[in-house]
This record gives C-alpha cells, structure tokens and sequence, in this order.
C-alpha cells in the first residue's frame, strides 16, 4: 500500500505553498488508496515554534486535508536519531566538525567554485567532540555504499550522486540531527513509500539514498512536484506578501474551495508554477 506524508517545519506559519504541497501528498494517497500521514519536524530548537503546530493542525482540517493516524513529532524520535548517528561513527564515516558558518564559508570560498561545500577543515583535525556537529566523510561513504540508483516518478530513474553535497552534516550542535538524516530515519520508520515535496529538495534525495544504503533502510519513491512560486519566479514568503493560511482561514475563507482551485490548476493572482526539473541518469 502506498505512504506517503506531508512533513512541514513550524519554523514560520503555513502557505499556499504548503497547501499545494499538502494537497500532492494527500491526493496521490486518496487516488491510491493508500495513507497520508502528518510529521511535524520540530527538531531545530532555534528556529521551531511550538505556537505553530495547532495552528498548523487547524490549517490542514480547514483545507479538508485529513490526515490517518496519530501526528509524528520529530521531537520524540531523538533516540532513533542518536542511534543511528552511532552506527554511522562505528563505521567510521563521521567527524566531528567545530567550523563557524564563517569559517566554512571562507574555506568554501578558497576552494573555489568547483570545490566542495565543505572542504573536509576538520576532517584530518584533531577536534573534541564534546558539543561539535558531526559531518559525514562523503568520499568515503559513497565508496562503501558503491553505485545506487533512486526514481522519482516524475521524470525516471536517477544515478545517485551525493557527492555534490560535500561533507554534510548529519548530527548538529544546536539540533540533534540535520534535516537529511531524521528525515530519511522518519520516512522508514513511518513506511513512507512514495516521499512527495518539492523539487527544491530534488538533489537532498540524493543524499537520502546514501543514507538508506549505509543504515539499511528500505528505498521509497520519490515525487518531486513543481513549487507554487511568486511572479518574480521567487519562492513564497510571506514576507513577500504571500498570505499566511491561518490568515486566510481567520478572515472567513473558504479553504476547501481553495485547495479545489489549486486542484484544478487555478491559481490565485500572481501566483504560477516555477520550473520542474530536468535530470536523468
Ligand atoms: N520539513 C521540510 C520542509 O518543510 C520537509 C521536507 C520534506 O518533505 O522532506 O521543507
């Protein structure tokens, strides 16, 4: 049976972008017969309001987007995380990283274009662990993990090529883990078997690959869908002036009505979709 999940951030409240992308993971669960779950990533203590999540639970009923089962806070699943940043470090593949945001910039910027995001600074140096963010040596990972292959149903099979990312990081100072690895952990853990978001994310899939293969974890499908954008081709915001949905519910809206007309490819003023993504293997 087909899985999949909506997963949004209470890091700032909920858009018409985050309705479109609700809407994809809901529809393709309903047109399947499968499951839509709810996950509330709420693992980065500096940017995640807890404010947010009825607001967020409030935003999906009055869209008519319901959700089976219990909602899956991220917050609760720390351990699983911990674990799993414990068997990547007795494989060897991680270091702990003490660089600044500045500090890696500007050895980003030495590296030169062509040079990774991550240099590997602190990968031949001595660092204390204690409090340090822990950043995966991706050369060496993917060697281990040898050549893999993702689909996203959207436009086929793809080489996995992680490569790209540099050395991320996987386990953080200020959350317990990045985006990539409590993900990927929630998506096998909840049986998500077709991840839908949107194609901004399209290359972190290959990221994810890789950690399914070194964890053991089984491979979904993927479904990258297009982003609702603004006129400039700019993602929404609503500091740009895109409301937020709790505003559009508050004023009286009508939020089935509106996610019937994202359905139906009306979109409100101003708003279009931006470009897909071309890729293939
Ligand atoms: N929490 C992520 C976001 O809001 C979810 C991305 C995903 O669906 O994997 O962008």
């Amino acid at each position: 049976m087909i899985v999949t999940r909506f997963a949004p951030s209470p890091n700032g409240p909920l858009h018409l972008g985050h309705a479109w992308a609700a809407m994809v993971a809901h529809d393709l669960a309903r047109a399947r017969g499968g499951r839509f779950l709810l996950r509330i990533e709420d693992i980065d203590g500096t940017r995640s309001r807890a404010e947010l999540v009825p607001e967020i639970l409030a935003d999906l009923e009055w869209l008519g987007l319901t959700w089976d089962g219990p909602v899956v806070f991220q917050s609760a699943r720390l351990a699983s995380y911990q674990a799993a940043g414990e068997r990547l470090k007795a494989l060897g593949l991680l270091y702990p990283c003490r660089c600044t945001r500045a500090e890696v910039l500007a050895a980003a910027r030495e590296a030169g274009p062509d040079g990774p995001l991550y240099p590997g600074t602190c990968r031949a140096r001595e660092v204390d662990p204690d409090g340090a963010a822990w950043r995966i040596d991706m050369a060496k990972a993917v060697e281990l993990a040898g050549p893999l292959e993702w689909t996203d149903e959207l436009v086929g099979v793809q080489r996995a090529a992680p490569e790209a990312f540099g050395d991320v990081v996987l386990l953080r100072k200020e959350a317990p883990a990045s985006y990539h690895l409590a993900a990927t952990l929630d998506d096998a853990a909840d049986g998500v078997t077709l991840v839908t978001r949107g194609v901004d994310l399209f290359a972190a899939s290959h990221v994810h690959r890789l950690l399914q293969a070194l964890l053991g974890l089984p491979v979904p499908v993927w479904h990258h869908h297009a982003l609702l954008v603004e006129a400039d081709g700019r993602k929404l915001a609503k500091r740009r002036g895109s409301p937020a949905l709790a505003d559009l519910r508050r004023a009286g809206g009508d939020g089935r009505t509106l996610v019937q007309a994202l359905r139906e490819g009306r979109l409100p003023t101003g708003l279009s979709f931006g470009a897909g993504v071309e890729a293939g293997v």
